[in-house]
């Protein structure tokens, strides 16, 4: 192995990473976390026992160097060859996988005002290696861009058009996943992968995306990561009047709308602060974090329907991430409420975490693919840097 392709996912308090081999095959992965109180460093190489080490200092900077060290220690001989980023938004119209330059960069910095709990963090690393190692190729890869070619009548919100002029319109996220999911259908499940499939990315973030022929035609998630499914602390589509009572009624500001719209909703709000994780929630006895579970189902369910018409029907449904790959029972209660679909369950394979967990006679396929936006970064990366040292 000659060189590593470095993929990094960075987020307010963490930096997530994986390093792949020349034929791109995943060799370590970890994260930093607790970078703003108590940063600690944590890898697992392949073959190889997880460890775990503090970073003397806070901050991404500290991060990133303890990284690019430990990466330089592990590898010994072995230089980076390109950078991927996961970024939340490139902007209006959506770009695909970017090279990192100037221009990218005033162009991402300009959007900080629309994402400012995500994006100065992605860029945060981008800034870094290009202190520490000018010359690395880096390139970014957006959470939004799957959604392109999403139809304008998904994108539009019915408001005053010169905001929607300004790029105040529906973008999506979760891309990266369900270019991944997407992908692997195609392998998995040729027979509907080109098919009307809608995509249940059920996580802490949780979103739906309604996909014909490989494609985004229809997504929950709207401007911003609010609008769709309750989720761990955020809660989903709500009544916009509920947020102008907070402030009239209740003297909300922007930074405490904010805390009530990120960090307090969602299954942590409906259950009564008894957790966000959702396998607490199942493990709990209280009727609030039974409501708060049954909520969550019912919304899923609402959204299915609703992207089904996006689709004018529904052959196969995909359920990935935490709650999607690993929950039998959250998965068993949705197709519960899908049977008018003629969604028709394999009990025994839905238990077992199958690939297919749909019986053979379901009017719509079933199936869990657990996705890896890593990947899907990677090889996006490989690509735009391969095809640039090809460019005359
Ligand atoms: P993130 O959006 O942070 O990447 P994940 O995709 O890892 O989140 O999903 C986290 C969620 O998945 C949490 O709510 C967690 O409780 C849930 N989860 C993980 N495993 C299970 C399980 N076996 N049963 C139910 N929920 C699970």
């Amino acid at each position: 192995m000659d060189t590593l392709l470095l993929v990094l996912n960075a987020g307010s308090s963490s930096v997530k990473f994986a390093a792949y081999g020349d034929g791109l095959e995943e060799i370590c992965s970890g994260q930093a976390e607790g970078l703003l109180t108590a940063p600690r460093f944590q890898a697992r190489r392949q073959g190889c026992e997880a460890e775990s080490h503090t970073i003397p200092a806070t901050g991404h900077d500290a991060a990133i160097a303890f990284l690019a060290s430990w990466l330089r220690g592990a590898f010994p001989g072995t230089g980076l060859s390109a950078v991927g980023h996961r970024v939340v938004h490139g902007g209006d119209p959506a770009p695909g996988p970017s090279l990192v330059t100037d221009d990218l960069l005033v162009r991402l910095q300009a959007l900080i005002p629309q994402m400012p709990l995500h994006l100065p963090h992605n860029l945060a690393p981008i800034h870094i290696l290009r202190r520490l190692l000018p010359g690395l190729p880096q390139v970014a890869c957006f959470d939004t861009s799957f959604h392109r070619t999403m139809p304008r009548v998904e994108q539009l919100f019915a408001i005053p058009r010169a905001l929607i002029a300004e790029g105040v319109r529906r973008y999506g996220f979760h891309g990266l996943s369900y270019q991944y999911v997407a992908r692997r259908l195609c392998e998995v499940a040729p027979e509907v992968a080109g098919r009307r499939v809608v995509i249940a990315h059920l996580g802490s973030g949780a979103s739906m995306c309604a996909v014909e022929g490989g494609r985004s035609v229809a997504t929950t998630m709207g401007f911003t990561g609010l609008d769709g499914l309750p989720m761990g602390t955020r809660p989903g589509a709500i009544d916009p009047g509920i947020l102008l009572y907070l402030m009239e009624a209740k003297g909300l500001d922007a930074r405490a709308m904010e805390d009530f719209l990120y960090r307090r909703s969602g299954l942590l709000g409906l259950s009564g602060g008894i957790s966000n994780d959702m396998r607490e929630l199942l493990a709990s006895d209280a009727p609030e974090a039974a409501e708060a579970v049954d909520f969550f189902v019912h919304r899923c369910c609402r959204e299915i329907g609703s992207l089904t018409a996006a689709l004018h029907g529904l052959d196969a449904l995909v359920f990935t991430a935490g709650i999607g790959e690993r929950s039998a029972a959250i998965r068993a209660a949705i197709c519960r409420g899908l049977d008018w679909l003629g969604v028709e369950l394999d009990d025994a394979a839905n238990a077992a975490n199958a690939a297919t967990i749909s019986r053979p006679e379901s009017r719509v396929a079933v199936l869990v693919v657990p996705t890896d936006e890593n990947r899907v970064i990677a090889e996006d990366t490989r690509s735009l840097v391969q095809g640039k040292e090809r460019a005359p």
